[in-house]
């Protein structure tokens, strides 16, 4: 779908007069702009519609055409019969087209990379999965100028990576690790390569059965989904890129697919991670942290960041505590949580805090097991003790505390959607980084004067 801006009523197509527009803030804007959509859809309009939105300021008339575009977005590549039409172009009229025009490149470039996620969650199993889905992500972040490296399973075996190559060994596809770097940071001659990167990780299951730890067959069928995580970091990357941030991220996706089989990993398995720590594998449907496990330790062995931030679509306990509206954020760092909830505001995609630090039950009931460092089922409650275990593998500081900042996000309720969009993440890591992690300069208006008045000595000094 099109959209564009205009002050005058010279548009063709079904004019649509809009009440009460002038009264619109910005932050309510693009949630009525969803609405919105949704209205003219069941209207069945036409393929032009014209919005009469009166002397509607700019950059509100921006935000809500960023939520017409938002729900505009539609996966039907797999249906062979035409769809029920909805508006292909909608002209939003308002008192500074231009201006308009302006404020809402950033936002559609941001929105073109969640609908290139969305589509990544979208797709089904057959056809996504770890080989193909790292193909796509090189050929679609390259040319962006973003550094793509795939490890592949022979190299995973030799690095170490032995929690991650089991839970993928079941299935004829190999797990793959996809590393993607981008630094902006040199563009303006301001930084350097050098300086500490913020780490993104991301789950990729492309398809979770549970493995010999079966799932019921009820609602099986969504996990093909449990890739969420990762399809919003490199969705996030590609944001990044597009728009030429002018920060330095690394990330690491850990793709592979959970399935039974001779080969696969059993109940009971004990395996050495590439930290060093052993695993015992009780139930080889919490696969999740055991890839995240080795995607942690890789992404600090490698390149030293200051912050290290996961997205999995982790434990149904998220899911069940929060319902669909919130993330489960559990953080080591208060400064963290701070931005995570400026972020949270400004993109709409809501955190809500869980306890990590604070769960001392949590952290014993990981260790708890009696022939290796750590179990991987150390049961309820299962969003604190799935945090528990990540945390285990955050490198330490010699008097024992965590050497980065760690924010780990169980996006088990609102990765998984029954709406049409998915990828959820894309916009929260954008604006995370717009406001805390970007050099500012004249082009980058959006960042605020005083990042973050805790911050702390080894974050860039942007
Ligand atoms: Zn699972």
């Amino acid at each position: 779908m099109r959209i564009s801006f205009s002050s005058s009523e010279q548009s063709s197509g079904t004019k649509v007069v809009v009440g009460a527009a002038s009264s619109m803030r910005s932050e309510d804007a693009p949630a009525a702009g969803e609405q919105f959509f949704k209205y003219l859809k069941a209207k069945d309009l036409g393929q032009e519609v014209v919005l009469d939105m009166g002397a509607l300021a700019p950059n509100v008339a921006a935000a809500f055409a960023s939520g017409l575009l938002k729900a505009s977005y539609t996966f039907n590549k797999y249906k062979t019969t035409p769809q029920k039409k909805s508006p292909q172009e909608i002209t939003v009229t308002t008192s500074a087209p231009q201006e308009a025009e302006a404020a809402f490149a950033p936002l559609l470039s941001t929105m073109e990379s969640a609908f290139w996620a969305s589509d990544l969650v979208n797709e089904p199993a057959n056809v996504l999965n770890p080989e193909t889905y790292a193909e796509r992500v090189k050929a679609e972040l390259e040319p962006l100028g973003v550094k793509v490296r795939v490890i592949e399973a022979d190299e995973m075996k030799k690095l170490g990576m032995n929690a991650a190559l089991a839970v993928g060994q079941g299935s004829v596809t190999p797990p793959r690790m996809v590393v993607l770097e981008y630094d902006g940071t040199e563009n303006n001659g301001v930084g350097s390569a050098q300086k500490q990167p913020l780490a993104l990780v991301g789950k990729g299951i492309t398809f979770d059965s549970g493995g010999i730890s079966i799932k019921p067959s009820s609602g099986m069928e969504n996990m093909t989904m449990d890739m969420g995580g990762s399809a919003a970091v490199a969705g996030a990357m590609r944001a990044l890129a597009a728009r030429g941030a002018k920060t330095h991220v690394v990330a690491v996706l850990a793709l592979a697919e959970n399935m039974p089989g001779s080969h696969a990993t059993r109940p009971g398995d004990i395996v050495k991670s590439l930290s060093g720590k052993t695993v015992f594998i009780g139930n080889t449907d919490a696969e999740g942290r055991l890839v995240l496990a080795d995607a942690l330790a890789y992404v600090q062995k490698e390149y030293d960041p200051h912050t290290v931030v996961d997205l999995a679509t982790l434990t149904g306990s998220a899911a069940a505590a929060l319902g669909k509206e919130f993330a489960a954020a559990f953080t080591n760092d208060k400064c963290l949580m701070a931005k995570f909830n400026k972020a949270a505001a400004v993109s709409g995609e809501k955190v809500w805090q869980m306890p990590l630090e604070e769960s001392k039950a949590a952290a014993a009931a990981v260790r708890n097991t009696p022939h290796a460092d750590l179990t991987n089922n150390a049961g309820a409650p299962g969003a604190l003790t799935a945090a528990a275990f990540l945390r285990e593998f955050i490198e330490k500081n010699g008097d024992g505390s965590d050497k980065r900042k760690f924010m780990h996000l169980d996006i088990a309720g609102p990765g998984m959607p029954a709406g049409e969009l998915k990828g959820w993440g894309v916009f929260l890591l954008d604006a995370l980084v717009a406001r805390f992690y970007e050099q500012k300069d004249a082009a980058n208006q959006n960042a605020p004067k005083h990042a973050c008045k805790c911050k702390s000595k080894n974050e860039p000094e942007f």
